[in-house]
């Protein structure tokens, strides 16, 4: 801390020279004393008191300039040390926001409130890589426009090149953008990016920028996995359908959903015609590979919304919200053609199946998943008996 200031210093060299004034006839007495002295003694006291008073000034003058250069590294230790404080704060709270989010909206959430400041940009950016496609994961302030994210996804590809040759994840400069390709796990979950515009890329930044990509991938990983695993609780590997747990937790929901808006639904049940017949002749590799076809085919017939389910073996549900009995008769009619002009090739044999398939609504205000399959199993117990390959509708409802 300097002690003198500026005017202080002013101060104190308008009192020496006052005390030079006032004291002129005294020090001139001194001096002729010491010229006297010299004269008699034969030593040169003058110029050496001089050359104490020169040597004395510049020992104090370095003495201070040293002090201050200390002072001053120590306070640009200090600043350093306070930013390093709080951007180890912000990575913390960054990362305690992102160990809470298990999907990718909450992590897009978390992203849009953290990521301009620890960019110390607006303009940073999120690239995540989908099923081999690009998907903007936003940014503060231009989310929305298509054309930004098209050019985003053509600098994240170059980054993502350059990143491949060596397998690492530097930064990466690509167009004008300062890049990080996010992995984790050896897999590349993503690019975050920052154009180069925004200003110096100092070592602090790019430590900051390095760790929130860390965090990021491992977090955006970590939802992909999540989300796979789910997926796979829920669905049945062989044909992809929906399990029976899952699906009858869903058609609860439904049921309900149409109560509340007063909207139908309707449920098809349909099972595999002498399955056990493709099985005895071709194997049960050959059988797995039709319920596989079987799956693959639902999907291409029926709509996005519609409920699949493996109920059990080879006997299958689908649930149609927001379709009265004749449309889901329609829907039923369709798929029994679908599945009968599948064709599964295996070895050098080409196998066809056929199926039966019953067909009910709910009725107004029912919730009660049991009564609508039991009325669904029992039209297909009657499609069955009444020659296969064919759709029947439940009794009641048709009464209904
Ligand atoms: P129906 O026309 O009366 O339905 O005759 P079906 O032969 O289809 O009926 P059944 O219930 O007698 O046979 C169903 C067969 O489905 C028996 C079982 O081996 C077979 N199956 C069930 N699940 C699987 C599976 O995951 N893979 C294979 N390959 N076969 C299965
Ligand atoms: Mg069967
Ligand atoms: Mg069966």
């Amino acid at each position: 801390m300097n002690i003198i200031g500026r005017q202080d210093r002013a101060l104190l060299v308008g009192l020496a020279v006052a005390l030079i004034v006032v004291f002129a006839k005294p020090i001139q007495h001194l001096l002729d004393l010491a010229r006297e002295v010299e004269r008699t003694s034969g030593l040169a006291l003058v110029p050496a008191l001089i050359i104490l008073t020169v040597v004395f000034l510049f020992h104090q003058t370095s003495k201070r300039w040293e002090s201050k250069a200390r002072a001053a590294a120590a306070e640009a230790e200090a600043q350093d040390a306070s930013a390093r404080a709080s951007e180890m704060e912000r990575l913390v709270m960054f990362g305690q926001a992102l160990g809470r989010a298990l999907d990718v909206e909450t992590i897009r959430d978390v992203v849009l409130q953290h990521l301009p400041q620890l960019a110390s940009s607006d303009d940073a950016w999120v690239m995540i890589r989908k099923e081999g496609y690009w998907q903007a994961l936003g940014s503060a302030a231009r989310d929305g426009h298509r054309e930004v994210d098209v050019a985003r996804a053509d600098i994240a590809d170059r980054a993502l090149v350059s990143d491949q040759i060596d397998g690492a994840t530097d930064p990466v400069t690509a167009a004008g953008h300062f890049c990080l390709p996010m992995t984790a796990g050896g897999h590349t979950v993503g690019v975050l990016g920052v154009p180069e515009s925004s200003g110096p890329f100092n070592e602090g930044r790019r430590r900051t920028l390095a760790a929130a990509a860390t965090l990021l991938g491992i977090s955006l990983r970590n939802a992909q996995l999540f989300r796979e695993l789910r997926e796979t609780s829920l669905r049945d590997g062989l044909t992809s359908c929906f399990n029976r747990t899952h699906a009858l937790e869903v058609m609860d929901v439904e049921l309900r959903r149409a109560r509340r808006s007063q909207s139908p639904v309707s449920l098809i049940m349909f099972d595999l015609d002498h399955f056990k017949d493709v099985n005895d002749r071709y194997g049960h590799l050959c059988g797995d590979a039709v319920l596989a076809a079987v799956g693959s085919r639902m999907r291409d017939v029926l709509r996005g919304s519609d409920l699949k389910c493996r109920y059990g073996g080879e006997e299958f549900l689908v649930l149609l919200p927001e379709t009265p009995l004749e449309g889901a008769k329609r829907v039923a009619d369709t798929l029994r053609r679908e599945l009968a002009d599948m064709v599964v090739p295996w070895k050098d044999e080409s196998v066809t199946v056929t199926a039966s398939l019953g067909v009910t609504v709910a009725l107004p205000s029912e919730i009660n998943c049991e009564a609508l399959i039991s009325r669904a199993d029992a039209a297909l117990y009657r499609a069955k008996d009444q020659g296969r390959n064919c759709v029947r509708l439940s009794l009641e409802t048709a009464v209904a």
